[in-house]
């Protein structure tokens, strides 16, 4: 039969996920001869073959691609018959810049669970199992190129099983560089303090055991420590929350399977279980269906996730509870734990026992958290099972490293024109973060073969922030990027729109204006090429106390309802804003440390305050989140809404305070005001737009984490409403938005 050739390439995320083993499986299923070889920018395939295997193979490239694999582009064209017998893996040239790309950590796949749980596998039980359709990644590099050598698995030499299967072309674990098994690999082990220490599979019945008897028990994962306790035991959680000193926030779960997590969570569509289901397998925001005393006080949600590491599904078969929940392992804030000194140490006195993996963690990863909201899923953490995928490219030849904020920090370096996003590192206040920040700098440009001295550093352009500090010890040119304009430029970047004409909405708590003060509800126009101008912004407030405040709701209300005449005494019921709010007003009467602002996320407290949530916040962003649950808990028939003006370039908060103190004082519902509230954000966003005409209304920042303004702005604006979708809105997505403006800022980019 005549044979003819093809020359195919495949760009996107092809590299790192199995593709290359995949292609040689199916070479050898539709007697194909040629090769496949990692390319510049995906992989290129050489194929001979009949046409109609041509073509099945062609078909087979796409829809049977790796679960890890995504595909951007394929491109086919007929080449020129070298007669060749063999299909095979070809190294590729080296380029200059080695652009090998790491992939992102992969939950345990179904062939592996199915052999996991094979009493005739090798790998029976063994919760180390892998190949190269999943694993561990990222969490295990430690140098490049990425072979057995340049992991954390490098102590333990393959044996001759492990071996011949890494070795042959038609096997699933051809080239999987962390493939091991009970007789060469690593194991588990189990500290307890009472007991003596239990090894292999025991030891993850022990901790099972101790589980459902209620103890606490730190287990390593893949990307640091996690803390475990029976979800169902009240008691439990709350010895978890003393001694982890985390007061309110929310924990995570983890579920066993799919049906134990829909019957915890009811979801209205399907994008939850592929969000819960993908590979990347992050903690998924979900309206609760049951409750559990302390997982998640005050909160309409629960975080859900499903088993991803061997050892989770391992320590559900042998009789944990059916719901753990699942929290980063470290002392209130500060990052994850992954060292096991350093585990050990900082977690005494928290955990009753450590499940302790002898394969080292390269890096620490959180787990990553994602919502659905109007049906979308939209990323509120990028950790485990994204970084360090690239989220975007910019048309930028030269390294750039964007330094994000200092609150829920997150690092981006473009190379080549790719954006590679970190994983959250965390809040720099704190030290043991701004250490895994410079770790991470480093890291990335070691990974990518960058010369911090070659770098065009971006960062925010607040003079007091951590990284801003940061961004000047590097040694490299640094530019800074005003806060609410990178944040609205990380949307435009995520799409390349860069010379489309915009109105760019940045709502959240704080960030540093043009003008020294506190910015946080702002309106611009222009383009990432030619630059954005503020055209609008909330009306200024005083923030008594400044960004020191932001953890008090009745600070801020004291601030925003100092403009109104003839307030009733809101330190009486049924308000009973208390003495801060009391001390606020002192403090604004006299115009003692008072900072200008023009925060939405302010206002947002503010509301939060008048309806009841007086006392302070223990995390960030708290009382905007109760504000909405309050909300979505209201009927919406009819959705009431307040005035919220938009005069001389300034949208007017002060009619819609006014009727809310009102509508209280009436003993209106307050999950009535707060809907009314949402709606009334969303129609004062929609009047602004209207002056702008019919471009994009471009909408990022924290406050866009509300799932509820976000479906309010859907409705109303419809396809014309853009928000982040592989970055977060809050400011984990501004190094991206900072990567987009620093890109065109450095000079002449080219189209
Ligand atoms: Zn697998
Ligand atoms: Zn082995
Ligand atoms: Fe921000």
């Amino acid at each position: 039969m005549l044979r003819r050739a093809r020359l195919i390439r495949i760009r996107g995320i092809v590299q790192g996920v199995g593709f290359r083993p995949f292609t040689h499986r199916l070479a050898h299923r539709y007697a194909i001869s040629g090769w496949v070889k990692n390319g510049g920018d995906g992989v290129e395939i050489f194929a001979e073959g009949t046409i109609g295997a041509l073509d099945a193979f062609a078909d087979a490239l796409l829809s049977e691609a790796p679960p890890a694999a995504r595909i951007a582009s394929t491109d086919v064209a007929d080449a020129r018959c070298e007669g060749l017998a063999e299909f095979e893996i070809r190294e590729s040239r080296p380029s200059s810049r080695p652009t090998v790309r790491i992939a992102p950590d992969l939950a345990a796949c179904d062939a592996c669970l199915r052999e996991l749980f094979d009493p005739a596998d090798r790998r029976y039980r063994y919760p180390y199992i892998n190949c190269t359709d999943c694993g561990p990644r990222y969490s295990i590099v430690t140098s490049l190129p990425y072979d057995r050598a340049g992991t954390t698995m490098a102590a333990w030499p393959m044996c001759d099983f492990c071996a011949a299967e890494y070795h042959d072309p038609a096997n699933r674990r051809f080239h999987a560089q962390p493939v091991a098994c009970p007789v060469c690999g690593p194991t588990y082990v189990l500290w307890a303090s009472a007991a003596a220490e239990v090894r292999g599979h025991d030891a993850i019945v022990a901790a099972a055991t101790m589980l459902r008897a209620g103890s606490i028990v730190a287990v390593k994962g893949i990307g640091g420590y996690h803390l475990a306790c029976d979800a169902r035991n009240a008691d439990a959680v709350a010895a978890l929350r003393e001694r982890k000193f985390r007061k309110e926030r929310p924990f995570a779960l983890m579920a066993r399977d799919l049906a134990t997590a829909r019957t915890l969570v009811a979801p209205d569509d399907d994008a939850f279980d592929a969000a819960l289901l993908s590979t990347a397998r992050p903690i998924v925001l979900a309206p609760a269906r049951a409750v559990f005393a302390g997982v998640a006080p005050d909160n309409r949600e629960l975080g859900v996730m499903l088993p991803y590491a061997p050892l989770h599904h391992l320590l559900f078969a042998a009789g944990a509870p059916d719901v753990l929940v699942l929290t980063s392992a470290n002392r209130s804030s500060e990052p994850i734990a992954y060292d096991d000194a350093d585990a050990r140490r900082s977690l005494a006195g928290i955990a009753d026992a450590f499940l302790v993996g002898d394969r080292p963690i390269a890096r620490r990863l959180d787990d990553s958290v994602v919502r659905i909201s109007a049906g979308a899923p939209a990323i509120l953490r990028r950790g485990r099972g994204y970084a360090p995928m690239a989220v975007a490219t910019v048309p930028s030849t030269r390294p750039l490293l964007a330094l994000g904020g200092d609150l829920k920090n997150a690092l981006a370096l473009v190379v080549d024109g790719q954006v590679f996003a970190s994983q959250h590192i965390g809040d720099l206040d704190h030290r043991s973060a701004r250490e895994a920040c410079i770790a991470t700098i480093r890291d990335l440009c070691a990974i990518y073969a960058v010369r911090p001295a070659e770098l065009l550093v971006v960062h925010d352009a607040h003079p007091e922030y951590v990284s801003t500090a940061l961004a000047g010890e590097l040694g490299a040119p640094a530019i800074a990027v005003q806060h609410h304009r990178a944040h609205v430029a990380s949307v435009i970047a995520e799409r390349g729109a860069w010379t489309t004409p915009l109105l760019g909405v940045a709502f959240d708590g704080t960030g540093y204006g043009d003008d020294g003060t506190i910015w946080g509800g702002e309106f611009f126009t222009g383009t990432v090429k030619d630059g954005f101008e503020r055209v609008a912004h909330l009306r200024r407030a005083q923030l008594p106390g400044g960004d020191a405040a932001a953890r008090f709701p009745v600070a801020a209300a004291a601030g925003f309802l100092a403009e109104l005449d003839d307030l009733p005494d809101l330190t009486q019921a049924p308000f009973s804003l208390g003495e801060r709010y009391a001390a606020a007003r002192e403090l604004i009467a006299h115009d003692v440390r008072c900072f200008a602002t023009t925060s939405l996320g302010r206002l947002f407290d503010t509301v939060a305050a008048l309806l009841g949530f007086t006392r302070p916040m223990s995390f960030e962003g708290q009382a905007a989140m109760w504000l909405e649950h309050l909300a979505a808990a209201a009927s919406p028939a009819g959705r009431p809404t307040y005035a919220f003006p938009f005069t001389a370039q300034e949208l007017d908060y002060r009619p819609l305070l006014r009727a809310i103190v009102a509508d209280r004082a009436a003993a209106r519902e307050a999950t009535q005001i707060a809907a009314a509230f949402h709606v009334a954000v969303a129609d004062g966003v929609t009047a602004v737009s209207q002056r702008y005409g019919d471009v994009p209304v471009v909408c990022s920042g924290g406050v866009f984490q509300n799932g509820l303004l976000v479906e309010l702005l859907r409705e109303r604006l419809g396809a014309r409403a853009w928000f982040n979708a592989s970055v977060p809105a809050n400011d984990g997505g501004l190094a991206l938005g900072q990567a987009g403006l620093g890109a065109f800022a450095s000079g002449p980019a080219s189209f």
